[in-house]
């Protein structure tokens, strides 16, 4: 009996895993970690996250909580006071309004909140835009959920920024949303007002939803950040995610909120019930902690980022890689295009030769190509070798 069963094809629990989960690429930036782990001499300008500790003050609040036996399940929309000071922080950084019992959910980061975005609105077939290039896993995010990507591309010599052409041409009647992050990772751009503007004015006239990614919206450098749902017309159409990941360096704690009409919010709330049932009890007493006296941390830590940013858009322009001045996020995103190699062979290359570590700019989508992704969220003296060896490896081409 046993024998039989192992003959029969049809009884191979390795067939039982979904088509969606086998289709999926793995991410094209943890193959370059695994490289860096092995190379313990390598300096790596592959992270994606900051390089601070997370400030003692917002630590030490989860600690409190633990001592202090708040480790429970919280409200599937998470603790009241922390709902009530996301809103009012979204109100005074961003001019954003929403109502702490229905518009907002605090969730595991982000990515959930990206999650239960798309799965509040797609229906197989449907399709999301997104701009790319782009975080990576928006595309695989809608793919498993049996949506479809449409790729808009935005390009070097625009500066990054979409083209209003370009994107009205991809609407289709199956079009549910535009996907977009700014400031952008991987390009360390943003979108300015005017733009926005032109973007929300094509969400309106062909009903469409944005889900507007706005996890770097505190490290911006020459101008705040403007949210677009804070244009008229736009908050009822627009689901605004971020997180306290990259503003206040708490990346392993999984901290992030969605805000929205609560139309989708509603719907949001029911799905986070059923799989993620509330985020981390700890995660959110240390954020409220984060949300009342976190600005002088988060602000020290964009003066050193400006900093960093300064040196490296200069130097990489000085060694003949052409670099856009990063306007916010802690990535530059130089164009290598130049040195006839392709951004994966540049990176692996790199990384053989010189021991320094970037991200090819290819992982974030086909406009990526002729870029690598350099992330300053390290020291100025890693950032500083990194660049000279950079140069030794273009002058040894
Ligand atoms: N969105 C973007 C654009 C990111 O760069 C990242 C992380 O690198 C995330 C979302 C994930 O954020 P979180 O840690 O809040 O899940």
């Amino acid at each position: 009996m046993e024998k039989s069963l192992k003959k029969n094809k049809s009884q191979d629990p390795s067939q039982l895993v979904s088509q969606s989960g086998k289709m999926i690429k793995p991410s094209g930036i943890r193959e370059f970690f695994d490289i860096v782990y092995s190379m313990p001499d390598c300096i790596s300008l592959g992270v994606g996250e900051p390089d601070f500790v997370t400030p003692w003050r917002i630590s030490d609040s989860g600690i409190f909580s633990i001592k202090d036996g708040y480790t429970h399940y919280t409200s599937n929309r998470g603790v009241p006071e922390l709902v009530r000071m996301i809103s009012e922080y979204l109100n005074t950084k961003y001019n954003l309004d929403y109502n702490p019992e229905n518009e907002i959910i605090v969730t595991m980061g982000v990515s959930q909140g990206l999650d239960l975005a798309l799965r509040s609105i797609i229906n197989p077939g449907d399709e999301i835009i997104v701009i790319e290039p782009c975080y990576v896993s928006y595309g695989a995010n809608i793919s498993m959920l049996n949506g479809v990507p449409v790729i808009v591309p935005t390009l070097f010599k625009d500066g990054f920024k979409i083209d209003p052409d370009r994107l009205k041409k991809a609407i289709t009647p199956k079009t549910k949303a535009i996907l977009m992050n700014y400031p952008s990772n991987p390009t360390g751009l943003t979108f300015p007002e005017e733009l926005l503007k032109e973007v929300g004015q094509i969400a309106i006239k062909n009903n469409i939803l944005v889900i507007s990614d706005e996890i770097y919206s505190a490290i911006t450098y020459d101008k705040p950040h403007f949210s677009i749902a804070s244009l008229p017309e736009m908050k009822e159409r627009t689901i605004v995610l971020n997180g306290f990941s990259k503003s206040h360096a708490m990346t392993g704690w999984r901290l992030g909120y969605a805000a929205g009409p609560k139309y989708i919010m509603d719907i949001m709330l029911k799905i986070h019930q059923y799989t993620g049932l509330c985020a981390p009890s700890i995660s959110q007493y240390a954020a409220i902690e984060a949300l009342q006296s976190g600005d002088q941390e988060v602000e020290k830590m964009v003066s050193e980022y400006t900093r960093r940013r300064n040196y490296i858009s200069r130097t990489f322009n000085d060694i003949g890689l052409p670099c856009l001045t990063p306007e916010g996020a802690f990535y530059a995103f130089p164009d290598i295009s130049g040195t006839g190699m392709s951004s994966r062979d540049f990176a692996i290359n790199l990384i053989n030769e010189q021991k320094v570590a970037v991200v090819p700019g290819g992982a974030f989508g086909e406009s990526g190509i002729n870029h690598i992704r350099c992330s300053f969220a390290t020291s100025m003296e890693n950032i500083k070798t990194a660049l000279e060896r950079i140069k030794v490896f273009l002058n040894n081409k």
